[in-house]
C-alpha cells in the first residue's frame, strides 16, 4: 500500500468521489456560463489551499437541473436495489452486476466504468464503488462475499441524456452495532448539515464547515483529499466542496449551482488513509471503520434541493 497523502487534493475532479485539486483543470472546457472568482475554503486541518485560483463554474438552468434530477432518480433506484440485495453471502461483484442491470434498464450509462484519473493504474472496472469496513472510497466490487456485520459503503453514478448524478450510501449487513450506527449516523447528519448550508448567498466554506463540525464533534477523522464537487455534464466539475473548511470562505453559492456533497468519516479519529495495491481502494490508515454518504444537490432560490433522493 502506498500512502495517499500526496494524491491530488480532492475537491474535485479526478477521483470517483472527488477530484484531486492539484490535477483539476482550472477551467471547465464545456462550461458556458458563470465565470466565478473562486476562493476555495482553506482546510482547517488539512492541506487544501486553493485560495486565489480562478475557475469556471457552470450554473445550470431549471431544465438542466431537472435533467440531473432524472439521472439522480436512476442513481437512487440503483442504490436502493444494491442495498436490498447486500445480504450475507452476496459477492460484491453480484451487487455490481445488479447495478449494471438497473442502469441499463433505465437507459443510463455509468460515469464510473472505465474512469481513469491520472493517479489510477487501471480504469475503474465497475459501475459502483463497494467499500467494506475500513475501506472508505473507491472499493472495487470483486469476489468478496459480504458477512453479517460488515459496514458497506456503495457509491454510484448515472449518466442520463448527457447529465450526471452521483450519490453514495453506507449501511451494515444486518443490524448495526452501536459504533457503526453512530458512525453512519454522524456521516448522515453531516450530509444533512452540509446540504442545509447550501443556500444562495452562503459560501462553499459554509458547507465544508457544517460537515466538518459534525465529524469533529463526534471525534471522527476527516481527510479533505477527497470530497464533494460540482456535477453536470461530467462527474467532477468545479467547485470543490471539501469536507472541512472555514465558514464564510470560498465561492459564493448561487441558484443553479449543482454539487455533490459527500462526507466520509474515519471512526478511529485519525485523518490518514492508505490505498490498496489495486490503486483505487482507499482505507483508513488506522484500520478503523469508515462511512461515506453523498447526495447531488442543487442550490435554488428556494433553498437546496436534493436530486438523488428517491
Ligand atoms: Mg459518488
Ligand atoms: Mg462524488
Amino acid at each position: 500500500m502506498m500512502l495517499l497523502s500526496d494524491l491530488p487534493s480532492p475537491n474535485g475532479a479526478e477521483s470517483l468521489s472527488a477530484a484531486p485539486r492539484r490535477r483539476q483543470p482550472g477551467v471547465s472546457r464545456w462550461s458556458r456560463s458563470a465565470y466565478a472568482s473562486v476562493r476555495s475554503p482553506r482546510s482547517v486541518g488539512g492541506r487544501t489551499r486553493l485560495e486565489g485560483k480562478r475557475c469556471v463554474v457552470e450554473i445550470k438552468t431549471k431544465g438542466e437541473i431537472e435533467a440531473i434530477r432524472a439521472a439522480g432518480q436512476v442513481v437512487a433506484e440503483t442504490l436502493d436495489s444494491v442495498r436490498a440485495h447486500a445480504l450475507a453471502g452476496t459477492r460484491l461483484s453480484e451487487l455490481d452486476d445488479l447495478a449494471r442491470a438497473v442502469l441499463k434498464r433505465a437507459g443510463a450509462q455509468s460515469p464510473f466504468l472505465g474512469y481513469k484519473p491520472a493517479f489510477a493504474p487501471v480504469p475503474f472496472p465497475a459501475v459502483i464503488c463497494a467499500s467494506v469496513n475500513d475501506a472508505a472510497l473507491h472499493g472495487i466490487p470483486g469476489r468478496r462475499c459480504l458477512a453479517a456485520g460488515d459496514l458497506v459503503s456503495i457509491d454510484c453514478g448515472a449518466i442520463l441524456d448527457g447529465w450526471v448524478a452521483d450519490a453514495a450510501t453506507s449501511f451494515t449487513v444486518g443490524p448495526p452495532g452501536a459504533d457503526d450506527e453512530r458512525l453512519i449516523g454522524a456521516a448522515t447528519a453531516a450530509l444533512r448539515a452540509g446540504i442545509g448550508a447550501a443556500v444562495a448567498g452562503a459560501r462553499i466554506g459554509d458547507i465544508s464547515a457544517a460537515i466538518g463540525a459534525v465529524g469533529r464533534a463526534a471525534g471522527y477523522g476527516i481527510n479533505t483529499d477527497f470530497g464533494g464537487h460540482g456535477v453536470g455534464r461530467t462527474m467532477h466539475e468545479s467547485p470543490s466542496v471539501p469536507n472541512e473548511g472555514a465558514p464564510g470562505r470560498g465561492m459564493m453559492l448561487r441558484p443553479g449551482l449543482v454539487v455533490a456533497i459527500e462526507p466520509w468519516f474515519i471512526a478511529g479519529g485519525n485523518d490518514k488513509y492508505q490505498i490498496d495495491d489495486d490503486g483505487w481502494t482507499i482505507r483508513s490508515a488506522d484500520g478503523s471503520r469508515t462511512a461515506h454518504v453523498e447526495h447531488t444537490i442543487a442550490v435554488t432560490a428556494d433553498g437546496p434541493v436534493v436530486l438523488t433522493a428517491p
